[in-house]
Formats: C-alpha cells, sequence, structure tokens
C-alpha cells in the first residue's frame, strides 16, 4: 500500500538517497519526492521503477530519464530546461547518496550556477552504515573512495594516508578487496586493526574484524562476492616512540637505501617523513 504523500513541488533538484540493501530502508521523505516530482531521473531506471514498484509509487505519464557518467553531458541540458521551465526534478543514483562516490555532482554544479533550488533528501549511505557497524572509531573519519586498480597506485595512494589521523574508509570490489588488503599491510602495517563489512543490510550481510594481515589472509584464502566497504583503523602515531621509530629505520636500513627506509617507516608509523629522514640519515651515518 503506498504511504507517499503526493504534493506540489518547489522547482529545482532533489537528490534522493535510495536502499543499498533493503529496499524498507527509504525514507518518507524520499517516497514524496519519489512520488510528486514532475521529472524524475535514475543512474539506473530499472533499478528506480523497481524501488517505486515496491514502495507502491506509480510513474504515470512522468518522464523517467537516464543520468550516469557516460551521457551526462547528454541529458544535463534535457533536466535543467525542465527546471527552467519551473519543474521539480528528482534524481537517484543506483543506490545509496547520490555523488558518494556515484554520480550528481556536474548535475547538481549546474543546477546550482543556473540558480535553481538544490534539495538533498538525506538517507542510506554505505560508509556511514559501515561505519556503525565496523567497530572503529567514529569521531574522526576519512572517506577515500576506491583506490586506484593498479597496486603501485594504489600503494601510492595508502602511503599519502597512512598518517591520516583517522578512520579510513574506502569502498572496494570483491574481484580486488584480497591485494587490496595486501597492500594495506604492507603500506600500514599487519598490525593495523580494520574491518570488512560486506553486503550490508542485505541477507548474507557480514562483518569481519581484525589486524589488516589477517582479514588480508582471510580474503585470500576465501574469497567472497557481493558489495563491501574496508575501513582501517588510524595509526597510533601518537603512542610510538623515538626508540620504536629508531628500531624500525635500523631494521629497514639493512635493506633500503636511507630514503626507502625514511619513506617505509613514515607510512608505517604516520610519523611525519622529515623527522623519519633525519633519524634514518644519522643512523646510516652512525653505521658507517
Ligand atoms: N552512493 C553509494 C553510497 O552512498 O554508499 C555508493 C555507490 S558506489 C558506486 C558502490 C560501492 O559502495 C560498492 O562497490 C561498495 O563498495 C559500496 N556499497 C554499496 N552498497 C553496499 C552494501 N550493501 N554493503 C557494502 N558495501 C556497499
Amino acid at each position: 500500500m503506498a504511504i507517499a504523500n503526493k504534493q506540489t513541488l518547489a522547482p529545482g533538484l532533489y537528490l534522493v538517497a535510495t536502499p543499498i540493501g533493503a529496499a524498507r530502508d527509504i525514507t518518507l521523505r524520499t517516497l514524496d519526492i519519489l512520488a510528486s516530482a514532475d521529472v524524475l531521473a535514475a543512474e539506473d531506471t530499472r533499478s528506480l521503477r523497481k524501488l517505486m514498484d515496491i514502495h507502491g509509487i506509480a510513474l504515470g505519464d512522468r518522464p523517467l530519464v537516464a543520468y550516469h557518467d557516460h551521457n551526462g553531458d547528454r541529458a544535463r541540458p534535457r533536466l535543467l530546461a525542465a527546471m527552467a521551465d519551473g519543474k521539480s526534478v528528482a534524481y537517484a543514483s543506483e543506490a545509496g547518496t547520490p555523488m558518494v562516490a556515484d554520480p550528481g555532482f556536474d548535475l547538481a554544479g549546474a543546477a546550482v550556477a543556473e540558480g535553481y533550488g538544490l534539495i538533498s533528501a538525506p538517507g542510506p549511505s554505505a560508509v556511514i552504515t559501515a561505519l556503525t557497524v565496523a567497530g572503529l572509531a567514529t569521531d574522526k573519519f576519512l572517506f577515500a573512495g576506491f583506490l586506484p586498480n593498479t597496486a603501485s597506485q594504489r600503494k601510492t595512494a595508502l602511503k599519502a594516508l597512512a598518517g591520516v589521523p583517522a578512520t579510513l574508509v574506502f569502498y572496494e570490489s570483491p574481484k580486488r578487496v584480497a591485494a587490496m588488503l595486501r597492500d594495506a599491510a604492507e603500506v600500514l602495517g599487519g598490525a593495523r586493526e580494520a574491518a570488512l563489512c560486506r553486503e550490508l543490510t542485505k541477507k548474507f550481510e557480514e562483518v569481519q574484524r581484525g589486524c589488516l594481515s589477517e582479514l588480508a589472509a582471510e580474503a585470500a584464502a576465501n574469497p567472497r562476492k557481493g558489495e563491501m566497504v574496508v575501513l582501517i583503523a588510524r595509526g597510533d602515531s601518537e603512542n610510538i616512540s623515538e626508540d620504536d621509530v629508531e628500531g624500525m629505520v635500523t631494521r629497514a636500513l639493512e635493506e633500503m637505501s636511507v630514503r626507502d627506509a625514511a619513506d617505509y617507516v613514515a607510512a608505517k608509523t604516520g610519523q611525519k617523513r622529515r623527522m623519519v629522514y633525519q633519524i634514518a640519515l644519522r643512523l646510516a651515518g652512525d653505521a658507517e
């Protein structure tokens, strides 16, 4: 039975969040907007139609426009023209919140630039859902989206995040997650706490918690399918003493140049690279 309230919406662009799994994780306001907007736009029109069917919302004779990464330049003028005509346009990405690792950014930017109203109907997003169940600190987090596909670029990206004093949150594909966890253990240290949150809000929802080396070994041994979020605890750089850093640098210098040892230990500990480099220089000098 439909519970949406049909109403007259002010002209503008309405960004509506949709469920990331459980269809009933939709807000009443999103249902109202989907029932009322003059024009509907979606990253995946079939998914939106299905969601509307589940919730008893008829499309009627309203247009449903596909808007995604590959046709944005062509579809945007049509949606802006509708707003220029005083119409309300509701946009949904395939799942979760538009613009969070999903399209919608250029459309929202164009709507603002043209002076139309931009309204958010907030709701599910995998990043927030994962944070609430991972068991890692939520007071500060950094959402890093998807890491690059190639190992070298992925490691460079991870090194840049090593010292961030916040829980790191990544979206990842099941195909790459084992390699990603392996690289994260190598770059950030295998002892760092982490969580792998899979199929959130769905039937086979699962959260694996452990240190990076454990999660990497498990992902390599038992590949899992489905949608996943990887969270990595912040490095405990505050708790690392200079003696610890010196010990790590000494060991690293047995196999690496001063520069590489400084990069490696700084990334692993989250300490400032300049400081670690000075220590590495001194220790390399002492050893000569
Ligand atoms: N806009 C969405 C949001 O607000 O979360 C994200 C879209 S992004 C293209 C899709 C990625 O989000 C997936 O590859 C996965 O990393 C994550 N994701 C989406 N749904 C999920 C779920 N139910 N459980 C775990 N991760 C999910």
